[in-house]
C-alpha cells in the first residue's frame, strides 16, 4: 500500500520535471534571442536554434574559446566566473551586416557555486540603424536651419553697418524675408511630422469629390504655373465617387505633387492631371515632363530630407521632407502613392484613395 503510493507520488514529481523541461525547452525553441549554456570546462551544455543562427555555429563542434576567438572577442570563463564577481558583462561585434550584443553571466548550481557561463546574444541590427537615422536627422535638421540663419544674419549686420539706397535695402530685405518664410515652412513641416510620430492627429474623414479638389489646388498654384509658363491640363473622368478620407491632408499632398511638378520642369513644360477610378479607389495621375528622378534615387525619395540634387533643390526652396509627409498621410488614409521617372524625361506620381 505504502509502496504504491510512494510509485505515484513519484511518477507524478518525474512527470512534473518532465512538464518543466518541455517547458523551458518550448521556450529556448522560440525566442528571438540566443542562448547558450557552458559548463565549467567550456562545453556547450545547451544552446537554441537562434543563437546557431546568429553566430554561425555548428554547436557539436564548438566550445567557449574557439567560439569567441573566432569573433575576435577577448574574454575567459574564468574571468566572468571568478573576477567579475558575479557581475555579468557586455560585447558588441559586427557578424557581416548585422550588429550583435552578447551578454555574458556567470552560472551557478543550487549551492552557488560556480557551474559555468550563460551567454544571450540578442540582434540589434535594426535598433543600431534607428539610433544612426535619429543621429543623421539631427544633423540635417541643423544644417536645414544653419542655411537660413546665417543668410539672414549676413544680410541683417550688413544692413545696420551701412548705408544703403532704397533699391539696395529692398533687395536684401527681400533675401531675409524669403529666408524667414523657408524657415518657417521647414519648422511647420517638421511640426507636422512630429505629430504623425506621436500619433497626435486622428485623421478626420469625410467625404469629398477628388476632382474638385484637383481643380482648386491647380487654381492656387496659378501664379506659380503662370510664372514659369507651363501648360497644365487636367482630366476628370465622369462618374468618380466620392472618396472618404481626410481632406485637408489629401490636399496637402496634392499640393506638394503639384508644386514638384512645377519647380521640376523647366519654363513651359507639359503638366497632365488625370483623375480617375480603379477597383475601389479613387486615383491622381500627375505626369510632367520635367528633369526626372534618376533610377538610383528613386527608391529613397520617401525619405526625410531626402533630395536629388540638394544644393538645387535647396534653391528651389525644397525642404525634402514633402514627399515623406504626403507618404504619411496616405498611410493614415489607406492609400499609396508612388512614382515612376526617366532622368530628363519627366515624373509620373500616382496616389490613390479609397471610396466609400
Ligand atoms: P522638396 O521639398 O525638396 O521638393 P519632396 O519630398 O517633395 O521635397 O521631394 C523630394 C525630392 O524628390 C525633391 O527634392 C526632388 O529632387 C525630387 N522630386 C520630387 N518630385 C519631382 C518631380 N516631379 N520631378 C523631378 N524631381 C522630383
Amino acid at each position: 500500500m505504502l509502496f504504491g503510493l510512494m510509485t505515484t507520488e513519484l511518477k507524478e514529481n518525474l512527470n512534473e520535471v518532465s512538464r518543466k523541461k518541455n517547458q523551458i525547452e518550448t521556450i529556448l525553441l522560440h525566442m528571438t534571442d540566443g542562448i547558450i549554456a557552458f559548463n565549467m570546462e567550456g562545453r556547450i551544455i545547451l544552446v537554441n536554434p537562434a543563437a546557431t543562427r546568429l553566430l554561425r555555429i555548428m554547436p557539436e563542434e564548438e566550445t567557449f574559446e574557439n567560439i569567441f576567438e573566432k569573433l575576435n572577442i577577448e574574454i575567459n570563463m574564468e574571468k566572468i566566473i571568478y573576477l567579475d564577481n558575479w557581475t555579468s558583462s557586455e560585447e558588441r561585434v559586427n557578424l557581416g551586416d548585422k550588429h550583435i550584443n552578447l551578454f555574458f553571466a556567470p552560472l551557478k548550481d543550487e549551492n552557488e557555486r560556480p557551474a559555468g557561463v550563460m551567454v544571450v546574444i540578442q540582434d540589434i541590427t535594426e535598433h543600431v540603424k534607428l539610433d544612426n537615422m535619429r543621429k543623421e536627422f539631427v544633423a540635417d535638421v541643423s544644417h536645414e536651419l544653419k542655411t537660413p540663419i546665417t543668410s539672414i544674419m549676413g544680410y541683417a549686420d550688413t544692413l545696420l553697418e551701412g548705408e544703403y539706397d532704397k533699391k539696395t535695402q529692398d533687395k536684401f530685405l527681400n533675401v531675409i524675408a524669403s529666408e524667414a518664410r523657408r524657415m518657417a515652412k521647414l519648422v511647420t513641416d517638421l511640426l507636422a511630422l512630429s505629430r504623425f510620430d506621436n500619433n497626435q492627429v486622428q485623421a478626420q474623414k469625410e467625404e469629398f469629390d477628388l476632382g474638385d479638389l484637383v481643380k482648386r489646388c491647380q487654381d492656387k498654384l496659378q501664379f506659380q504655373i503662370k510664372q514659369k509658363k507651363h501648360q497644365v491640363e487636367c482630366f476628370v473622368t465622369a462618374n468618380v465617387p466620392p472618396v472618404y478620407a481626410d481632406k485637408d491632408g489629401v490636399e496637402r499632398v496634392v499640393l506638394n505633387i503639384l508644386t514638384n511638378s512645377i519647380k521640376y520642369t523647366k519654363e513651359e513644360g507639359h503638366i497632365k492631371i488625370y483623375v480617375g477610378f480603379v477597383y475601389n479607389d479613387a486615383y491622381i495621375k500627375v505626369i510632367d515632363n520635367g528633369m526626372g528622378i534618376p533610377e538610383e534615387d528613386l527608391s529613397r525619395i520617401f525619405e526625410r530630407f531626402y533630395r536629388v540634387d540638394k544644393a538645387r533643390t535647396r534653391e528651389m526652396g525644397g525642404t525634402g521632407l514633402g514627399l515623406s509627409i504626403a507618404k504619411e498621410i496616405l498611410d493614415r488614409n489607406n492609400g499609396s502613392i508612388d512614382i515612376k521617372s526617366e532622368q530628363g524625361n519627366g515624373t509620373e506620381v500616382v496616389i490613390r484613395i479609397p471610396t466609400k
